[in-house]
C-alpha cells in the first residue's frame, strides 16, 4: 500500500547542508555523502508496467537508478546501461531489480559511440526478448565559471552524451518499437532557467526539449509516444563530478522553494507514468519535477 502524505514536503528527505566531496566522473553514487536515495527502501509498485521491456541509461545511479528500481517493482524487465567503471553500482541496481523477480541485463558501453549504441539496443532487444520502452538518462554535466573557460572536447563530449545519443539510440530502436512502446527523455530545469555555469550543459538540454516535442510529432503516427522529464537540482554523483563548482556542493538545491535538493526517488514516479499505459493520451510533453521552479 503506498502511504497517503501526511508531512510537508519540503521537510521530506534531506535537508540542511551537503558536506563539500569530490569524485572524477562518472563517479559512484556508494561513495557519496550522503548517499542518494534512490526508493530502495520506500518504492511500492502496484503492477503498472506488468511485462514490458524497458532499456534505461545511466542506470547504475542516481534518477535512472530510482527509474530501474520502480519500473522493476511495477513488472517490467530492465535492461541498464551504464559507463565500465560504474560497475559497482550497477550491479547493485541488478540486485535490487531481480528481488523483484524481474530480469535484469547489463550493458555496460559509452553511448558517445555510435555503434555501441547499435550494440546496446540490440542487445537489449535480444536478452529482454523485446523491447517497448526506452528511458534516456544517461548526461553529462561540467561547471564552469565562465564561458572563457569550456574546454572544446568537454563541449564536445557533453552534446555527443546529451544529445547525438538520442539519436543513435532511438534509430537503432525504431525497427523494434510496435505501437504503444514509449519513449522517455530527460532534460532539465537547466532548459528553461539556465545557470551561466552551466553554458556548456544548459543548451544541450534546450535541445532535448526541442527533440522530445518534434520526435513526439513523428511518432505518434506509429502509436508511439514520446516525453520528457525536466528535473531540478537532484542530489545525484552527476552534481559532484565536476556539474557543481564544489563551493555551491553545500547548499546544492537550497535556492528552489522548497530550499532543499530533490533525491531521485523523488522523480520515478514520473517515468513509471509516462512509461505506463496510462499515460496513453500524454504525448511531446515536458513534466517538470523542480521542487516549485517553473518550467514555462
Ligand atoms: P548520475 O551521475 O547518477 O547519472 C548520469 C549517468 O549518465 C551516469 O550514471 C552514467 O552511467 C551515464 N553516462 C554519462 N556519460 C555516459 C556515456 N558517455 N556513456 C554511457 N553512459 C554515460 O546523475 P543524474 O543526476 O541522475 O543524471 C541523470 C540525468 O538527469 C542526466 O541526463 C542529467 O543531465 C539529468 N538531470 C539531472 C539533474 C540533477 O540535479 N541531478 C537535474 C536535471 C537533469
Ligand atoms: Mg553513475
Amino acid at each position: 500500500m503506498v502511504q497517503a502524505v501526511t508531512e510537508d514536503p519540503t521537510k521530506t528527505y534531506t535537508s540542511g547542508t551537503y558536506p563539500k566531496q569530490e569524485q572524477p566522473r562518472p563517479g559512484l553514487q556508494s561513495r557519496m555523502t550522503p548517499i542518494p536515495n534512490c526508493g530502495e527502501k520506500t518504492y511500492h509498485g502496484s503492477g503498472k508496467l506488468q511485462g514490458k521491456k524497458v532499456l534505461i541509461t545511466g542506470g547504475d545511479s542516481g534518477i535512472a537508478r530510482a527509474a530501474a528500481i520502480a519500473f522493476a517493482r511495477e513488472g517490467a524487465d530492465v535492461a541498464i546501461n551504464y559507463l565500465p567503471y560504474e560497475q559497482s553500482d550497477a550491479e547493485d541496481v541488478k540486485q535490487l531489480i531481480e528481488q523483484s523477480e524481474r530480469k535484469a541485463v547489463l550493458i555496460p558501453g559509452d553511448v558517445t559511440d555510435e555503434n555501441f549504441c547499435k550494440q546496446l539496443v540490440e542487445q537489449a532487444f535480444n536478452q529482454l526478448e523485446g523491447l517497448d520502452t526506452l528511458v534516456l538518462v544517461a548526461g553529462m554535466q561540467q561547471a564552469y565559471k565562465s564561458i572563457a573557460d569550456i574546454q572544446t572536447d568537454i563541449l564536445r563530449k557533453t552534446f555527443e552524451t546529451n544529445v547525438f545519443s538520442l539519436y543513435w539510440i532511438i534509430q537503432a530502436a525504431l525497427p523494434h518499437l510496435k505501437e504503444g512502446a514509449s519513449i522517455i527523455t530527460t532534460s532539465s530545469i537547466e532548459a528553461y532557467s539556465p545557470n551561466p555555469e552551466l553554458l556548456s550543459y544548459a543548451p544541450t538540454k534546450s535541445a532535448i526539449v526541442a527533440f522530445t516535442k518534434g520526435l513526439a510529432k513523428e511518432l505518434i503516427a506509429k502509436g508511439i509516444r514520446v516525453n520528457s522529464v525536466a528535473p531540478g537540482p537532484i542530489w545525484t554523483p552527476l552534481q559532484i563530478c565536476g556539474g557543481q563548482l564544489q563551493k555551491n556542493i553545500p547548499k546544492f538545491g537550497q535556492s528552489s522553494p522548497y530550499k532543499r535538493a530533490g533525491q531521485p526517488a523523488e522523480i520515478a514516479p514520473v517515468y513509471v507514468l509516462l512509461a505506463s499505459d496510462e499515460a496513453s493520451y500524454i504525448t511531446g510533453q515536458i513534466y517538470g519535477v523542480t521542487g516549485g521552479m517553473p518550467i514555462a
